[in-house]
């Protein structure tokens, strides 16, 4: 496995592929990785075979963090990321440097930036209003770095992987993305770098997020009508106050799709909820009708 870090090297590499014909699969990622991240990786190798390259990026990009948010507490083990990789077959680990990726950084960070205005309305976009800008941001750059055929996203953050999708699309990116399912812990929580943030007495509450989806889930696939968002909205609300330690951030009910809130709620309607656990905010979302992960 080769690790780079500067970013002409990634591009010359990356160009060098390209004109060998040799398809590269990419994997962006903010480290501190766990099974979730491997399983995008198992299904970039599998995508592009043994002839393909697979490039992981570890970036903890700091536009994406709003100035109250846990950039400096965000987990990072690149020795950890380092083995985890080599061990999974990845051929290319790409740690680019916040000064490389940034040179004008703190103010402004650049003073061009990608921004989706529809899908990114509602959600994260609402609850973190400079998140996506950061998101699409990074995500033009690191795709311009590494030239990939196809970008693995996680259905874990579903919203970011329609937003990518459109961008992809609006600005003619050469690029096919692929979203792969959510992966849990046992106990359903949806495996996230964030969950080594949670206290030992938070670990279990955590869990309120699946048990809110599978609540409404249950509610959804037992009626014979669309139940009302409001009530599933409530429902929810009253779970999540039953941890001590969670806060519901929100609670969506919408087309898995447009991402449109809808107000009759049914089988095919997709669920995303937000909650902080102590410090931590988790996210978590499901499709409703179906027992998917
Ligand atoms: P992050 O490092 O959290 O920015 O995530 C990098 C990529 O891994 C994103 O595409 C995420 O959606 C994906 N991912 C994170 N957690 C999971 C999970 N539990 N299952 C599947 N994919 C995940």
């Amino acid at each position: 496995m080769r690790i780079v870090v500067a970013l002409h090297e990634m591009q010359r590499l990356a160009r060098r592929w390209r004109r060998q014909g040799v398809r590269v699969a990419f994997v962006p990622t903010m480290g501190a990785l766990h099974t979730g991240h491997l399983s995008l990786v198992q299904e970039a190798r599998r995508r592009v075979k043994s002839s393909g390259r697979v490039v992981v990026s570890v970036f903890v990009n700091p536009t994406q963090f709003a100035p109250h948010e846990d950039l400096a507490a965000y987990p990072r083990n690149l020795a950890r990321d380092r083995a985890l990789c080599r061990t999974s077959g990845v051929d290319v680990l790409f740690v680019p440097e916040d000064t490389a990726m940034y040179p004008q950084a703190p103010v402004p960070p650049s003073s061009t930036c990608v921004v989706e205005e529809a899908l990114t309305r509602s959600m994260e976009g609402s609850a973190r209003p400079t998140h996506f800008r950061g998101v699409t941001t990074v995500l033009a750059k690191l795709f311009n770095l590494v030239l990939p055929d196809l970008a693995i996203f996680g259905a874990k953050d579903w919203q970011q992987a329609a937003v990518v999708r459109r961008m992809v699309r609006d600005l003619n990116f050469p690029l096919q993305i692929v979203v792969a399912p959510t992966v849990r812990e046992s106990d359903g929580l949806a495996m996230s770098s964030r969950n080594q943030r949670l206290a030992p007495d938070e670990r279990p509450q955590a869990t309120v997020l699946w048990r809110s989806i599978q609540w409404a889930r249950g509610r959804v696939q037992a009626a014979r009508r669309a139940v009302p968002a409001a009530q599933l909205q409530k429902g929810v609300a009253k779970l999540v106050a039953s941890e001590p330690a969670a806060r519901l951030d929100y609670v969506a009910f919408f087309d898995p799709d447009t991402l449109e809130p809808t107000r009759a709620v049914h089988r095919t309607s997709h669920m995303a909820l937000a909650v902080f656990v102590g410090k931590v905010r988790l996210i978590d979302n499901a499709p409703l009708g179906v027992d998917a992960p």
